[in-house]
């Protein structure tokens, strides 16, 4: 399958080609359709498979960027991964006007408000942060339509546990989730029968 052949909108692809790929790789070929066709996915990838590039260009298809409210969130374990998702969406999503912010520790809470404020579209972070965020109810959670668990294992073993069941909690019940791990151990399938409604499978 193609780019062409996704149902992606026209001015996504036209990033895409422009960032330089051709063809989607495996794991994308494999879950970018499930997942803008709104079911749930759990793809059982390893970093460097294509997968940040595949959680940028599902994001950008799914959120409307006429709205100004936040529709999707990324967790991932380290703020390295949330940094480098925030700006694959960016540069994946240059012509659709995508606004996108990593909300990670380490950074001023000032600089988060400020951005959230402004009206994002999408936020990429790390689970103790996006917490923290969205407890101080800077981070709007309503109109949230996808949360993407990326790494999921990695963040098990940081201790994000509780962080993401917290997140979970705030999110609405009309969520899609799509979660991403290297291995699937049972806290991990705990998480999946918890959050998801029949998921489609991928291994890669
Ligand atoms: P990722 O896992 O998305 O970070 O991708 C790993 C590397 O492969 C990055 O350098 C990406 O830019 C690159 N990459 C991802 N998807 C594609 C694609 N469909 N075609 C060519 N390169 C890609």
């Amino acid at each position: 399958m193609t780019f062409d052949e996704m149902g992606i909108k026209d001015n996504l692809l036209r990033g895409i080609y422009n960032y330089g790929f051709e063809k989607p790789s495996a794991i994308q070929q494999r879950a970018v359709v499930p997942i803008i066709q709104g079911r749930d996915v759990i793809a059982q990838a390893q970093s460097g498979t294509g997968k940040t590039s595949m959680i940028a260009l599902t994001v950008c298809q799914t959120v409307d960027t006429q709205s100004r409210e936040v529709q999707a969130l990324i967790l991932s374990p380290t703020r390295e991964l949330a940094t480098q998702t925030e700006k694959t969406i960016l540069a994946l999503g240059n012509f659709i006007n995508i606004q996108a912010h990593a909300c990670i520790g380490g950074k001023s809470v000032g600089e988060d408000i400020r951005k959230l404020e402004n009206g994002v579209h999408v936020v990429s972070g790390t689970p103790g942060r996006v917490c923290d965020m969205i407890k101080r109810r800077t981070l709007r959670t309503r109109a949230i339509k996808i949360l993407i668990l990326d790494e999921s294992d990695e963040m098990l073993s940081r201790g994000f546990k509780d962080q993401i069941y917290d997140v979970y909690r705030y999110l609405p019940p009309e969520l899609q989730v799509v979660l991403i791990s290297a291995t699937l151990p049972n806290e991990i399938l705990e998480i999946t029968s918890k959050f998801m409604t029949d998921p489609v499978r991928i291994l890669v």
